[in-house]
C-alpha cells in the first residue's frame, strides 16, 4: 500500500465584516492510500495491543461506553475508520435572503449545505467536543463542527407561539436533523452582549440553547478587535463575554472562544485565560477565521488554542477560495484525509501506518488496525 503525505499551502486574504487580516490556510497533511477490506480480528473494539487491556483504566477503553451511539462491535476496517483524519469546522454568520456578503448565506444555501453534509456522511459535533476529544458520531461518519458567530436574530428566534422559528438557522438545522439518520442538531454559538437581537426574549433564547445541548461560546461582550487593547481591557472584554452567558445561564461552562475578526490580542496567552476584577476565564479552545480543516484532537498536530475554520460558501469551481464548497470538493477527491469514526467514543481507531501521527497521551485508547496491503 502506498501512503504519502502531502501538504498544500495557500494564503488567502479574507476581508469582510467578521474576518481578520490575511489568514494563512494550511491544507494540512494528507495520508493517501487505498480502501481496506480485510476483516480485523479486533472487532470488539479492544485495543489491538493485547497488553493494553491490562492497562490501569482498562474499563473505559474496552467496554461499552455509556453513550448509546457507541457500537463497539464494528470492525474499524469495514468502515474505513480513521480517527486521526481531518475535521471541518464550519463558520456561519448571518442568514440573509439575498445571501448577504462573503461571510453570510441565504437560508436556502444553508439548508442545502446541511443536506449535503447529511448525504455525505458528516455528523455534527460542538467545538467543546472537538477540543475535549469527546467525539460521538456513528461508525463510518465524519464529524463536522457547526459554529455561528455574532448571535444574530436570523440564527435563533421564537415564533409568536414560542416555538423555534423554522426559518432561523437553528430551526433549519433541527429540521434537517429530524430527517437525517444519526444527525443530531448540535452546534456552537458564539455570542456577544444583547444576543439574538437583544429583545425581551434574549435571555430565553440563550437558556433554550443551553437546555437543548448547544454550546454557548465567548465572542467578547462588545465584539471588539482585541489587538489594539491594553492587556487589562483584553481581559475585561473576555471576562465580560463569559458573563453575557453566565448572567443568564448560571451553570453554563464557557469553554471555547471565537476571536472577533479572527484577531489575536498582542499577548496571545490572554486569549486563553485571564482575569478582570475577580472574574476569570479559561478557554480550552480558540477558533480562528480561516481557512482549512482542523486536525483530529488525537493527532499530534492538533492545536486546541488555534483551531482553523472554513467559511461557509458555495464555490464556483474557479480559483480556490477556501470556502466550504471548495473544501467539500477537496474531500470528495481525497476522502482518506477525513476523520472517519469507529462508532465508539472511547477508542481511537486508525490504520496502523498512521501510528506515528498519534498525539502523546492517547496510547491507551489507540486502536491501530491492519489495513490491506497489496
Ligand atoms: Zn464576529
Amino acid at each position: 500500500m502506498l501512503r504519502h503525505r502531502a501538504a498544500a499551502f495557500a494564503v488567502v486574504a479574507l476581508v469582510a465584516a467578521c474576518s481578520g487580516p490575511a489568514q494563512t490556510a494550511e491544507g494540512g497533511a494528507a495520508a493517501g492510500g487505498g480502501d481496506s477490506t480485510l476483516p480485523d480480528p479486533d472487532a470488539t473494539a479492544a485495543p489491538a495491543d493485547p497488553d493494553a487491556t491490562a492497562g490501569p483504566p482498562a474499563e473505559p477503553t474496552a467496554t461499552p461506553t455509556p453513550t448509546p451511539a457507541a457500537t463497539p462491535d464494528v470492525d474499524p476496517a469495514d468502515v474505513g475508520a480513521n480517527e486521526l483524519g481531518e475535521i471541518p469546522v464550519l463558520m456561519y454568520h448571518r442568514l440573509l435572503p439575498d445571501g448577504g456578503g462573503e461571510y453570510d448565506r441565504s437560508p436556502e444555501g444553508f439548508r442545502a449545505e446541511l443536506e449535503y453534509l447529511c448525504a455525505e456522511g458528516y455528523r455534527p459535533i460542538r467545538t467543546v467536543d472537538l477540543v475535549r476529544g469527546e467525539i460521538d458520531v456513528p461508525a463510518g461518519t465524519t464529524p463536522v463542527v457547526l459554529t455561528f458567530d455574532d448571535s444574530t436574530r436570523e440564527q435563533l428566534a421564537f415564533t409568536a407561539d414560542g416555538d423555534v422559528d423554522p426559518d432561523t438557522a437553528i430551526g433549519i438545522l433541527r429540521d434537517v436533523a429530524a430527517g437525517c439518520d444519526g444527525f443530531e442538531a448540535r452546534a456552537s454559538l458564539y455570542v456577544n452582549a444583547y444576543p439574538f437581537g437583544g429583545g425581551q426574549d434574549s435571555d430565553e433564547l440563550v437558556t433554550w440553547l443551553h437546555d437543548h445541548g448547544f454550546e454557548l461560546g465567548n465572542h467578547t461582550a462588545g465584539h471588539v478587535n482585541l489587538r489594539n487593547l491594553p492587556a487589562s481591557e483584553v481581559q475585561r472584554e473576555l471576562a465580560a463575554g463569559v458573563e453575557v452567558i453566565t448572567d443568564v445561564v448560571v451553570d453554563a461552562e464557557v469553554v471555547t472562544l471565537s476571536l472577533p475578526f479572527g484577531i489575536w490580542p498582542e499577548d496571545r496567552g490572554l486569549a486563553a485565560s485571564g482575569a478582570h476584577e475577580g472574574r476569570t476565564y479559561d478557554h480550552e479552545g480558540i477558533l480562528l477565521v480561516g481557512a482549512g480543516p482542523a486536525s483530529s484532537p488525537f493527532h499530534a498536530e492538533f492545536e486546541p488554542l488555534a483551531i482553523p475554520r472554513i467559511r461557509s460558501g458555495a464555490w464556483d469551481g474557479g480559483e480556490p477560495d477556501f470556502s466550504s464548497g471548495f473544501w467539500f470538493d477537496v474531500f470528495e477527491r481525497n476522502p482518506h484525509r477525513l476523520y472517519v469514526s469507529d462508532g465508539n467514543p472511547a477508542t481511537i481507531s486508525f490504520p496502523e501506518e498512521l501510528a506515528d501521527e498519534l498525539a502523546p497521551g492517547f496510547e491507551e485508547r489507540a486502536n491501530p488496525y491492519a489495513a490491506e496491503s497489496r
